[in-house]
């Protein structure tokens, strides 16, 4: 099928009130441009210099959704680039966005990403971790956590939906208490194997890469993971 029939199906299984990133890793810029010219704004990479090098070849108005572990080193590349970071997961990762906001007198949003699974193989901080980042978040002028992000094991379809449920649960519970500087609004979990089903369990965006562009390559020259 066409990126163009992929785009138009998936679309039809989104409801209202979730977002759709197109996942366009290691997929050159011309079929970011057809998915774009299909009205889709929101597109997500994981690594810097790849959105930073997109970023400077396609229209403005995409919402650039940075997805990969962010390296502290890499934050100056994106500053004023990018509309969601979705992989805070340390104080010092917090510490260093702020001050280089800061210095540019702009405000970086986040989304706490959390290793729900504890897979030693994947970054996002585990939940018992959580509390210290959030009192660290208060404490920030130009970092503002607007909800909560997910890479869930690759388990059978029960125990996934026992993952989302988790997520969805400590997002209810964070959303219920009142922080500085954060509001739960976006739970970003599910990507093209399980969209569906964490839609069902409460996902507000989700990541779909390749049920819209199709099977990466990862031994071009753009790498991949
Ligand atoms: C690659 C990636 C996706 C998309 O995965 P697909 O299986 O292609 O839909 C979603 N989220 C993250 C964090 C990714 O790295």
């Amino acid at each position: 099928m066409s990126i163009e029939e992929n785009v138009i199906n998936v679309r039809e299984t989104i409801p209202e009130g979730v977002t759709l990133i197109a996942v366009s890793k290691t997929k050159p810029v011309e079929d970011l441009q057809r998915v774009y010219d299909m009205e889709i704004r929101d597109f997500g990479e994981n690594k810097v210099q790849e959105l930073t090098d997109k970023f400077e070849k396609l229209p403005k108005d995409i919402r650039w959704h940075l997805i990969g572990h962010l390296q502290k080193n890499k934050i100056k590349y994106i500053v004023g680039k990018v509309y969601l970071i979705h992989s805070l997961d340390s104080v010092k990762l917090l510490e260093e966005l702020e001050k280089h906001y800061k210095a540019k007198n702009m405000t970086a949003e986040v989304l706490i990403q959390i290793n729900i699974g504890k897979e030693e193989s994947k970054t996002g901080i585990y939940v018992e971790d959580l509390e210290v980042l959030i009192s660290s978040c208060e404490n920030c002028s130009n970092v503002k956590v607007r909800g909560l992000m997910a890479i869930i094991p690759q388990v059978s379809e029960k125990e996934c939906g026992d993952y989302f449920k988790r997520m969805k649960n400590l997002f209810d519970d964070l959303k219920k208490r009142s922080f500085k500087n954060i509001s739960m609004e976006i739970l970003s979990m599910g990507m093209t194997g399980d969209y569906r089903l964490a839609i069902k369990e409460g996902s507000n965006m989700v990541r779909v890469g390749e049920g819209i562009f199709g099977k990466r390559n990862y031994n071009n020259k753009l790498g991949g993971k």
